[in-house]
């Protein structure tokens, strides 16, 4: 199957792609948008920990496409892309049909990378996905509710210790969540929560390094030592092989052992290969093999060709791989796509960073908001809540999702 040589088509539905489908099919754009995704849903990847705890629900954080999008103007193929001929301007899928485009739109993230640590992809869980979510829920709770009918206590002890790698905000975040759902979780099968050990492992000497949420350091190391267990946090120290249930660290020059029945990664990310494999040279890449980009976020050599998100980053002036990001590109993208089909030049793209917001457990938030205020505790929290809830993909659903909020009387205290 090819599709119309005159076709708009969208790699990725993330925050990227699925605004530029969004946008596009409520403007007057005259060409067929194909929009291409490896799974069924969108997943707003910020509001994974709150589908994790069972906060919100898939409506609110994984909503389908075909419920998102208006399927008369926009396609959308449920497939895994597996090449990208840009000379030829052609998509092979896996499927093996091939969709042939006059535009084409790149937003296809990133991927968990392992630097090349011994057992690290095979036996850990990563969180970045709906099936990565509910997978780990699954093997915690199977392992509180094996635990809780041991009467070992070494044996007990295996299963409740949980080590998390990589203490950047998705290691932080999450630490703090299971820091107040896994005592509650064990309660229920008639465990003691004290029992229960969470690590955070980082290979530098503090949490959240070179990272957009570093000024609210000092809020999240303080919620992670209050929570009901508290997290241990080994700086310094570096995994160096990982079998299962158990990890190799480094720390003083030490080789050491840990026993953990679930090993969580978070620990750093990757160009995806489908970027790494485009015939662009390094000097068209930044360190990380992401692709340089123009300011309109066009590739230089192929202006038929848009990209953004994490896997593209601008000439001259990098942005951070975030959905803040990732969203206003998917929206300036449609908006360059809608100027060439009138013949009009694409804008340069002016991408606006509002500040920064963590999850620091069921809720709790810390906030730096303009670079300005930084605000801890609940207040944090339901601002962290409302500013997502106003992103959440198009008008219905948003509108379906503060609703529930309100009923719930989430904005009723004054901040
Ligand atoms: C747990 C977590 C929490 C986060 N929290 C925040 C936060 O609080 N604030 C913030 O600003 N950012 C946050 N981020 C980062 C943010 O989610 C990303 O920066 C953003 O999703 C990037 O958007 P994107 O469109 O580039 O890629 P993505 O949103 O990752 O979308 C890529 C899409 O491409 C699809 N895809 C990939 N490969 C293929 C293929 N071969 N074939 C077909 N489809 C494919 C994927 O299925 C996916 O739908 C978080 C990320 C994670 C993992």
């Amino acid at each position: 199957m090819t599709h119309s040589t005159h076709s708009t088509v969208i790699l990725g539905g993330g925050f990227v792609g699925l605004f530029t489908a969004l946008h596009l099919q409520q403007q007057n754009y005259p060409y067929p948008i194909i929009l291409i995704d490896q799974t069924e849903r969108f997943i707003f990847k910020p509001l994974l920990y709150e589908f994790f705890s069972g906060e919100m629900n898939d409506l609110q954080v994984c909503p389908r496409y075909d419920e998102l999008l208006d399927t008369e103007k926009v396609n959308f193929i449920r497939d895994r892309v597996e090449a990208i001929n840009l000379e030829e301007k052609t998509i092979t899928l896996k499927s093996g049909n091939i969709c042939t485009y006059n535009k084409l739109v790149i937003g296809l993230g990133n991927c968990s990378g392992y630097f090349g640590i011994e057992g690290a992809k095979e036996h850990t869980f990563s969180f970045r996905t709906r099936q990565d979510a509910i997978a780990l829920k699954q093997q915690l709770h199977q392992c509180l509710q094996k635990a809780s009918h041991l009467p070992d206590a070494q044996q007990r002890r295996h299963l409740l210790t949980i080590a998390i790698v990589g203490a950047g905000p998705s290691g932080v975040e999450l630490a703090a969540t299971l820091a107040d759902l896994l005592p509650e979780w064990y309660r229920q099968y008639g465990g003691n929560g004290q029992e229960i050990r969470l690590l955070l492992i980082n290979r530098g000497s503090t949490i959240l390094e070179g990272d957009i949420n570093s000024d609210l350091r000092q809020a999240a190391k303080t919620a992670l030592t209050d929570k009901p267990i508290s997290v241990e946090l080994l700086l310094n120290t570096s995994v160096t092989k990982v079998q299962p249930g158990q990890l190799y660290y480094q720390s003083q020059q030490q080789t050491q052992t840990l026993d953990a029945a679930t090993i969580v990664w978070t620990a750093g990310t990757k160009t995806h290969p489908l970027i790494q494999s485009l015939p662009i040279p390094d000097s068209h890449r930044d360190k990380k093999g992401r692709l340089l980009l123009a300011p309109t976020l066009q590739l230089p050599h192929f202006p038929d060709v848009f990209a953004g998100g994490d896997c593209g980053t601008i000439l001259n002036h990098p942005l951070p791989p975030l959905g803040q990001v990732a969203h206003q590109q998917g929206t300036a993208i449609a908006n360059n796509l809608q100027a060439l089909a009138d013949n009009k030049k694409p804008s340069h793209v002016e991408v606006d960073i509002k500040g920064s917001l963590l999850k620091l457990g069921l809720d709790e938030g810390a906030a730096n908001l303009f670079e300005q205020y930084v605000l801890t505790g609940q207040s944090a929290h339901l601002i962290r809540q409302g500013r997502y809830l106003t992103l959440l993909p198009v008008p219905g659903h948003d509108f379906q999702a503060t609703k529930e909020w309100l009923s719930e009387g989430v904005f009723s205290i004054n901040l």
